[in-house]
């Protein structure tokens, strides 16, 4: 898969100028003028915070939740913009929302999780930004399919918006995770390959669910390469109406901001040169690698047409038990991690289960 709709030509650079990371705080909802205000005050004293967010029209699970004060808020965010000066966004799910935050002002919309998902609500809402210039930032869908997170903003490009960014905030965790959503790095690392111009901004707050953890993942964004975070804060988190676990005190986020070691792409070619000894090394390391593996399949393929003469099934469980086993602990000894073994090999034995069983499959050869 690739990109056709978002090539760089078609992006248009928007990012606040000033120091990387970009930085978005704010309360998970607004919920009185007074909240919105005391938080957004104590925000514009943090020197790296350039912009302002808030819920207004919240998608909640449950319909007896909180849904947010909606349109009432937008003026509450102008007066914060006004005493501030700090840059606005809310979350836009519907033409409506984009009609009332545009009318009113707000400089950059961002679509939530649930809504980046459903192609029938991007399309109304890339129909209702048609011919506008604000910029859009679209949260990753709950699961984790490149695809739609990418349809999503295919439609908004389609529909002319050239200021487009994606925001990373983790994707429904299947199993107990230690996160509220699982963060699924590979995921946002893929959209940046197929979308290399495209900013990224990671959501910490979302993916930890709890403050505790939301330091060490802005910090891995970071050493990703992500280009800002959009973070949730509250001026009194414990009497939050929404998302009370994860939002930071201001106090909290600026000591964060403080810590955070922000690191430089290092393209300079001085750099570039020195690591290029070290690379060569990996090359020659992945071509001996490919060669491995190739030659393991031929062997692959031999056994998989024995069995198929013998009329064995493909899976031999006690086999695969055993090189599990046998593997796991050498690679253990020889200082590889159990997890990523078993990753490895589950992949390397699903592709010598398809090599076997499309020859089973091939009668009369
Ligand atoms: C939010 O940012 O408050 C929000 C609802 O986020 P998400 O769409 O990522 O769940
Ligand atoms: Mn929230």
């Amino acid at each position: 898969m690739n990109c056709p709709e978002l090539p760089e030509a078609q992006l248009e650079p928007w990012l606040p100028q000033g120091e990387a990371p970009l930085v978005i705080a704010g309360p998970c909802s607004a919920e009185s003028p007074e909240q919105l205000m005391a938080t957004a005050h104590a925000l514009a004293a943090i020197p790296q915070v350039r912009v302002f967010r808030a819920g207004l029209w919240k998608p909640r699970t449950r319909p007896e939740g909180f849904q947010g004060v909606g349109e009432l808020g937008l003026e509450w965010m102008q007066a914060v913009k006004a005493e501030t000066g700090l840059l606005l966004t809310v979350e836009v799910a519907k033409p409506g929302h984009v009609e009332e935050a545009l009318k009113a002002g707000i400089d950059i919309l961002w679509v939530g999780a649930r809504t980046s998902g459903n192609p029938f609500s991007m399309q109304e809402i890339a129909d209702a930004l048609r011919g506008t210039e604000v910029p859009v930032m679209v949260k990753n869908p709950l699961n984790p399919d490149l695809k739609l997170w990418l349809g999503a903003l295919e439609r908004l490009s389609q529909a002319g918006i050239r200021r487009l960014a994606a925001i990373h905030r983790g994707f429904y965790p299947y199993t107990s995770s230690r996160f509220r959503h699982d963060p699924m790095w590979e995921v946002p690392i893929e959209l940046k390959r197929h979308c290399t111009g495209l900013p990224l901004l990671c959501d910490p707050s979302h993916i930890s669910g709890s403050t505790t953890l939301i330091p060490g993942i802005s910090q891995k964004a970071l050493d990703l390469a992500m280009d800002g975070l959009m973070i949730e804060v509250h001026v009194h988190p414990s009497q939050a109406l929404t998302d009370k676990r994860q939002q930071l005190s201001p106090a909290q986020l600026r000591q964060m901001l403080e810590q955070l070691v922000v690191r430089r792409p290092g393209h300079e070619p001085a750099l570039q040169d020195m690591l290029a000894e070290l690379r060569h090394q990996i090359d020659e390391l992945d071509h001996e690698m490919l060669r491995i593996l190739d030659r393991r399949m031929e062997i692959v393929r031999r056994i998989g047409s024995f069995k198929k003469d013998h009329g064995m099934t493909v899976l031999q469980i006690r086999r695969w038990m055993e090189i599990i086993e046998d593997r796991m602990d050498r690679g253990e000894r020889a200082g590889l991690e159990r997890e990523f073994l078993l990753r490895l090999l589950q992949l390397i034995h699903k592709e010598a289960i398809r090599i076997q069983t499309e020859a089973m499959e091939h009668r009369g050869d």
